[in-house]
């Protein structure tokens, strides 16, 4: 009788041999699906002996020509070979070769179905007026790098061919393991109007003052990748799959209008030629300052965009080890600065905002970059590099080392000119900043390969935003991270797993960020804990920076960290695109009987009084009855039932009692309560059960139970649980933290779902001669309806 867990044990078994056709191990090894260990990477996830990266660095000029909206630059690459092999060619990115007006970009663009199109209600669902201009737009765009002179070091020309947005050159000898190669190029481009056709650079112009704000990257051909698991990363740009680099040191030299404000990535080298003696006392002020200082002031701006400057001026920046280079130029730029220095970093965070984008720029950006680094530096590295760059432009929110643009503004009423923001634009702001100064962590300096996955620095980036988030205030208005805010995409149909090449995935937003985002907080809050996890992602980052990790790198070091078998958490979350779905099937008590037939008879007798009555049984009650009319007939089987206690059932109680040993006894006294609880996983993702237990006193606990719980039946599980007091009731996940998608089956007893209907009121068909009698409006009050602006921040 006090066999339970063995017979559990028996119960799973035949569970799992009733399913053995279709079983489906959710906790098989990934082995099979993961690369075999190599001496480049481990088999614990980390970098392995033999570990090598190529290494790529650039002299760079370039030339901006403000008025025909068009850089032209010359430079020298240097390119080290690291590998074990000989190449006998190089391949380099020509990204802006994506405006070509016959791009492959352009050419694969599909349109929503002529029914969505046709039946669109609102914003979201139709053709927009943008979309429209940008298509129409990108067919007139003299877009992409004309390439002027591809030659070595010593001036020979070198043999070059383009396909699409890669660039192969022929070496005019093997470039052998440990070698480097350099050689040298001119171009030229025109810069893509960003609000016209869109892009992750590119130009703003301001309708008031006319000037422009030029938001530059993607700008110089740039070395391709090569690395042990791709050997050459050269898919095709075609708009989602971002960029993968080498790191390398870069010299560069910007050329711009005189009365221009340059932000860039590196350290400027000439402040003497190009700021004034107050900008420069003015930022060694803000090293210092425990607030944003002001360098260039909004007046100072103002001033600024009056005029137009026909010299020019060179800025020179050097950024040692970083794997790509973006500037941005304006005549239009406020520039604030403050300093922070803790640990390993010694930074300076610094925004770069037209006037258009107070009061909310000088008010949040730089604090939130600085905020940025705190919060980041707790959950990978100390952040390395001397700068930290927020500008507002027309991008609306782009990552590049120590710079990224950034979109969100204020609304200016069109008649008062007022500024105000909304909230969605502040939290906007505040959110976007720390997103795009978060990628310098992922993918800047772990620097996963972005063409292929999207979510390796989406959606780890993401997640730490989402701590970051947590510590800017509480009840942050996140949108991405939170368990909950998961659910209807889980819900949805149209997915494909996170697993998935970045140019074909769909709901790009869902997949990418948000998904790996709440997996991870999962995995931080729910199944590792805290301790655990952060030393594990930790250990990542400092494993990974300046190097290039792939998926199974970050899942083997997740696991050789935190000492924890996760392989069934990646297979589900990255692998599969289940759901998480756990229904609380049933309940069962099982009582231990104490043999004691003094407790056991009265057990029975109470139970067999607590079944319902007969109908008829209770249609005959007051019926007359012969034993009462002769009660000389009633016997000792009138007197006792089947319940009864006999001498016999006392004595065998003793004798079986007296054999047994005391713990045994001890345990038939305990009087605890047994619950065979059935559970079945309706969404097919394993996870941890989490059961809120309510016993009859009122009192509520929690037991965790691991994922493994269904092992041996994925699909149905029964777990016992054993209680001092009778269980009231019991809630699966009681704090919607495993992202269940139907917690209507979570509870047992099972609880009402409250929701609202909202009843309409039938409408009138149309009545065209009403219409046609309306007054027409005055020309002026139709053109202000025509005015409604379009809400701020898209
Ligand atoms: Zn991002």
């Amino acid at each position: 009788m006090m066999r339970m867990p063995i017979s559990i044990a028996a119960l799973c078994i035949s569970l799992s041999a009733h399913a053995a056709d279709a079983f489906d191990d959710k906790f098989r090894q990934l082995d099979e699906l993961l690369p075999t260990a190599t001496p480049y990477r481990t088999a614990s996830g980390a970098p392995g002996h033999a570990y090598w990266q190529q290494r790529a660095d650039y002299t760079l000029r370039a030339t901006l020509d403000e008025a025909k909206r068009a850089i032209s630059a010359s430079g020298q690459i240097t390119y080290h070979n690291n590998s074990p092999d000989t190449l006998h060619y190089l391949w380099l990115q020509l990204d802006q070769n994506i405006y070509k007006p016959d791009s492959a970009a352009r050419r694969m663009l599909t349109a929503p179905s002529r029914e969505a199109w046709a039946k669109a209600k609102g914003q979201d669902e139709g053709m927009k007026f943008e979309g429209m201009r940008g298509i129409l737009a990108g067919r007139e765009f003299d877009g992409g790098f004309r390439i002027g002179a591809v030659k070595t070091a010593a001036g020979q020309p070198l043999a070059y061919t383009i396909n699409q947005t890669m660039m192969r050159i022929d070496l005019p000898a093997p470039l052998k393991p440990g070698e480097k190669f350099s050689f040298a190029l001119d171009w030229q481009y025109n810069i893509n109007e960003q609000k016209v056709l869109g892009g992750r650079s590119g130009y703003e112009v301001f309708e008031q003052d006319k000037n422009a704000l030029f938001e530059v990257a993607q700008w110089f051909p740039r070395m391709a990748a090569y690395y042990d698991v791709a050997g050459w990363q050269h898919k095709q740009f075609i708009g989602s799959g971002e960029f993968t680099l080498e790191f390398g040191d870069y010299d560069v030299s910007l050329t711009v209008p005189a009365d221009h404000v340059v932000a860039s990535t590196g350290e400027l080298l000439n402040p003497e030629q190009v700021l004034s003696a107050a900008q420069r006392e003015r930022l060694a002020r803000a090293r210092g300052s425990d607030k944003p200082v002001l360098i260039v002031t909004q007046a100072e701006a103002e001033a600024a965009e009056k005029s137009v400057s026909g010299a020019t001026k060179t800025w020179r920046f050097k950024a040692n080890n970083v794997r790509d280079f973006a500037w941005a130029s304006s005549r239009k730029f406020i520039w604030d600065a403050q300093g922070y220095k803790k640990g390993g970093t010694n930074v300076m965070a610094m925004s770069y905002y037209p006037k258009e984008g107070n009061p909310l720029w000088e008010k949040y950006s730089t604090q939130a970059i600085v905020h940025t680094i705190e919060q980041y530096n707790k959950y990978s590295f100390d952040y390395p590099y001397p700068t930290a760059i927020s500008v507002n432009g027309p991008v609306g929110g782009m990552e590049y080392p120590m710079i990224s643009f950034n979109g969100p503004r204020p609304t200016k009423d069109k008649k008062t000119g007022e500024l105000t923001y909304s909230k969605r634009a502040k939290y906007g702001l505040i959110g976007v900043v720390i997103h795009e100064v978060g990628h310098n962590y992922f993918p800047m300096i772990v620097n996963s390969d972005e063409r292929q996955w999207t979510w390796m620095d989406e959606g780890l980036n993401t997640f730490v935003q989402y701590l970051a988030e947590q510590a800017w205030e509480e009840h942050y208005p996140q949108s991405r991270g939170e368990p909950r805010a998961i659910v209807d995409y889980m819900r949805s149909r149209n997915q494909v797993p996170i697993m998935t090449n970045s140019e074909s995935l769909l709901q790009f937003g869902n997949n990418a960020y948000a998904k790996p985002a709440t997996a991870l907080n999962i995995l931080r809050e729910t199944i590792l804990g805290r301790e655990l996890f952060d030393h594990a992602f930790r250990e990542y980052g400092r494993r990974w920076k300046f190097k290039r990790p792939t998926p199974a790198d970050f899942f083997r070091t997740m696991e050789d960290a935190s000492g924890t078998d996760l392989d069934w958490f990646w297979r589900g979350w990255f692998y599969t695109t289940d759901a998480v779905d756990i229904s609380v099937d049933g309940i069962s008590e099982i009582g231990v009987s104490s043999k004691n037939p003094e407790t056991e008879k009265a057990w029975k007798k109470a139970q067999k009084a607590g079944e319902p009555e007969s109908v008829t049984d209770r249609m005959n009650k007051g019926m007359a009855r012969r034993t009462e009319a002769h009660p000389e007939l009633k016997d000792f089987y009138n007197e006792h039932d089947d319940y009864t206690v006999t001498n016999k059932d006392r004595n065998s109680y003793a004798e079986a009692v007296g054999k047994l040993e005391p713990w045994e006894k001890q345990l038939l006294e305990q009087g605890k309560h047994l619950y065979l609880v059935d559970l079945s996983n309706v969404g097919g993702l394993v996870m941890p059960l989490v059961l809120e237990i309510e016993l009859k006193g009122g009192k509520k606990y929690i037991e965790r139970v691991p994922a493994e719980v269904w092992r041996y039946s994925p699909k149905k599980i029964t777990k016992l649980i054993v209680t001092d007091e009778p269980m009231v009731g019991l809630t699966q996940d009681p704090y919607w933290e495993t992202a269940d998608i139907d917690t209507g089956n979570n509870s047992w007893p099972r609880k009402v779902t409250p929701s609202r209907v909202e009843l309409f009121k039938s409408e009138q068909r149309d009545d065209m001669m009403k219409d046609f009698n309306t007054p027409l409006k005055a020309k002026d009050a139709k053109t202000e309806a025509g005015d409604i602006k379009d809400e701020a921040g898209k």
